[in-house]
């Protein structure tokens, strides 16, 4: 079944609104197994209002629409879409009853525009609106299905929730999870992906980078569920076979948190002293719940001074082989380990840019020293992007550096 999301409202064409139903719809259809091949919006227009359900007809066995169901002289997205379809519009004796009470009840008067509430394509059937007065408006015709839902979102997404899914159910399930990983570049990784040729024609996997790491997404789609979930849990194995640890964690967990989760369950504390990344790793460690557990200190040393008076550098250090350098680097973890009671020490110096840069230095080089009480590693890095890329991939490779170190300690 392929579906066209039809989003129907002036406010959004011109960027009043920001169009969160098809966002919401999307995921929902996606989550029932139907895909989701076109969204559309068109303002407030009879005329192009039109053109788009002939086109969406043409193209989409299930349409959604929102919006112009209401009582206004804009709102005719009912009236469009039965003509488009050859169908009179009936008024429903029960509805209006049922509009009739509601005005009643609530003391309201009821005005003439409201009857076009109770107005339906023939052989159509009303969606009950919990949360309003438009009614939804079903018609299944041709083996096509045409689903009207109001514009505002908290009556859609109800109504949606509550009556849309049985009508429009069928048997396929589609299941994804993630596979996050680390340290390794989107190409490399889809190359390597591309070579194991685990793609079947139920399933797909596509890579996404996010700001030094990228996500492997598997798709699989069938009529059994077991089935399509064993399908995901092979390639889940095949992957980690093949990628080991590289793989920090699944369905989009962030670094930090299985970083914070692996130093509580170790026992283990950190210390870290940034540079040019002025606090960004110890901002996303305090972020994850716990953090108090196994943070000990986090020192922005940020220029040459602070370098030498919270962590003893030795400013001939500074002098002779600069701040950015793998010799202050291990000057600065060497510090931290020294003052703080931690098992685990970061520093990181580096040039962030944009200015800055050398042709012996440039912008982009990093120097990361990890350093526990009997081992240390200093990691040179040359990262691209402009400064906020730089400082994010710089701490991604700092979380991941504490991260190996917990895997073999
Ligand atoms: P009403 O009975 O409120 O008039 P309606 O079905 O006629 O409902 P619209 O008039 O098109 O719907 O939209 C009503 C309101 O719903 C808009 O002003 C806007 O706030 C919200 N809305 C409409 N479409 C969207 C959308 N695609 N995403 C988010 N909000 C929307
Ligand atoms: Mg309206």
């Amino acid at each position: 079944m392929i579906a066209e999301i039809v989003t129907i409202g002036t406010e959004i064409t011109t960027g009043s609104t920001l169009n969160t139903n098809t966002y919401y719809l999307s995921q929902k259809l996606f989550e029932l197994g139907i895909e989701t091949h076109y969204h559309t919006t068109v303002d407030d227009d009879e005329e192009r209002l039109k053109r788009v359900i002939e086109i969406a007809l043409d193209r989409a066995d299930l349409i959604i629409t929102t919006g112009g169901l209401g009582p206004t002289k804009d709102d005719m997205t009912k009236e469009v879409i039965a003509k488009a379809l050859g169908l009179e519009l009936e008024l429903d004796e029960e509805m209006k009853k049922k509009l009739q009470d509601m005005f009643a009840r609530t003391g309201r008067r009821m005005s003439k525009n409201n009857l076009k509430q109770a107005l339906r394509p023939k052989g159509a059937s009303f969606i009950e609106n919990d949360n309003g007065t438009a009614p939804g408006i079903f018609i299944n015709k041709d083996n096509k299905k045409i689903i009207m839902l109001p514009g505002p979102p908290y009556e859609m997404n109800n109504m949606f929730e509550k009556h849309v899914k049985n009508l429009i159910g069928d048997e396929t399930v589609i299941l994804s999870k993630s596979v996050n990983t680390v340290g390794i570049g989107e190409s490399n990784l889809e190359s390597r992906l591309n070579e194991l040729k685990l793609a079947t024609p139920n399933t797909t996997i596509a890579t996404f980078a996010k700001g030094g790491t990228v996500e492997i997404k598997i798709i699989s789609k069938g009529t059994d569920r077991v089935r399509v979930q064993e399908e995901i849990d092979n390639i889940v194995g095949r992957l980690r076979e093949e990628f080991k640890d590289y793989i920090y964690g699944y369905d989009n967990i962030n670094i930090e948190e299985v970083v914070v989760k692996m130093l509580i369950e170790k026992g283990k504390k950190i210390g870290l002293c940034e540079s040019c990344t002025g606090g960004l790793v110890s901002s996303m460690i305090t972020r994850v719940p716990g953090a108090s557990m196994v943070l000990d200190r986090a020192i922005v040393s940020y220029s040459n001074d602070a370098k030498v008076e919270e962590l003893g550098v030795n400013p001939s250090t500074l002098e002779k082989y600069g701040a950015v350098s793998e010799e202050t680097a291990y000057e600065m973890a060497k510090g931290l380990l020294d003052r703080g009671k931690v098992d685990i020490v970061v520093s990181i110096t580096g040039i962030a840019g944009p200015d800055g840069g050398s042709k012996e230095k440039p912008v982009g080089l990093v120097y990361l020293c990890v350093m526990t009480r009997d081992n240390h590693r200093v990691i040179k890095c040359n990262f691209n992007g402009n400064r906020q890329t730089i400082q994010t991939r710089t701490a991604i490779k700092a979380l991941d550096e504490i991260r190996k170190v917990l895997i073999i300690n």
